[in-house]
């Protein structure tokens, strides 16, 4: 079994519904989700001229290696009807592998640690939540240092 951490984001539809429904996809295909995060607001990221999305970081037990769990999370993605338009544009839902274990991953289809987890505070909030302690493999600073030193400007709130 591996210990990994997965970032949902949606900004379109009945968001609340789509993490839900993410969330069970996930478990019966990924594995068991053993810590979810809050859910948090922010405005868009990147793009401004869209809705705010809903982010949450989930803690998962997966038999699955790596490249078979991004395979995995882009089907699920596909099944919630997620349509495409562009890079950072709307999304009825993303699944982003944020770490998986300490592993260390470069290939064309993967990248892991997600490489923008020390920009992104709705990334940072939400795993710090989590895992305070856990250490970045690469950039050997735990979440609560990453996100002290991280300055992006958008607030990220929790909601209930
Ligand atoms: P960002 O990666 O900046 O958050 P995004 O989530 O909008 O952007 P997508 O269009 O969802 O980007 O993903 C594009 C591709 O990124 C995926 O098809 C996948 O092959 C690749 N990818 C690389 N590393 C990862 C990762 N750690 N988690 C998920 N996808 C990844
Ligand atoms: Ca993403
Ligand atoms: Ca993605």
């Amino acid at each position: 079994m591996s210990q990994c951490y997965l970032l949902l984001g949606t900004n379109i539809g009945d968001k609340k519904h789509n993490l839900l429904q993410a969330r069970e996809l996930i478990t019966a295909r990924i594995g068991e989700i053993t810590k979810p995060s809050a859910i948090y607001q922010t405005s868009a990221w990147g793009k401004e001229d869209q809705d705010d999305f809903l982010n949450q970081v989930l803690e998962v037990e997966t038999d699955l290696s790596p490249e078979h769990l991004l395979s995995v999370g882009l089907d699920i993605e596909k099944e919630l009807g997620r349509i495409r338009y562009e890079h950072w544009g709307e999304r009825l839902i993303d699944i982003d592998i944020l770490y998986y274990e300490d592993q260390v991953i470069t290939s064309q289809r993967l990248t892991v640690p997600h490489p923008e987890i020390q920009n992104r505070k709705f990334t940072l909030v939400p795993l710090v939540e989590l895992a305070p302690d856990h250490k970045h493999p690469k950039m050997k600073q735990t979440n609560k240092d990453l996100l002290e030193a991280c300055n992006d400007p958008l607030e990220v709130v929790k909601i209930d």
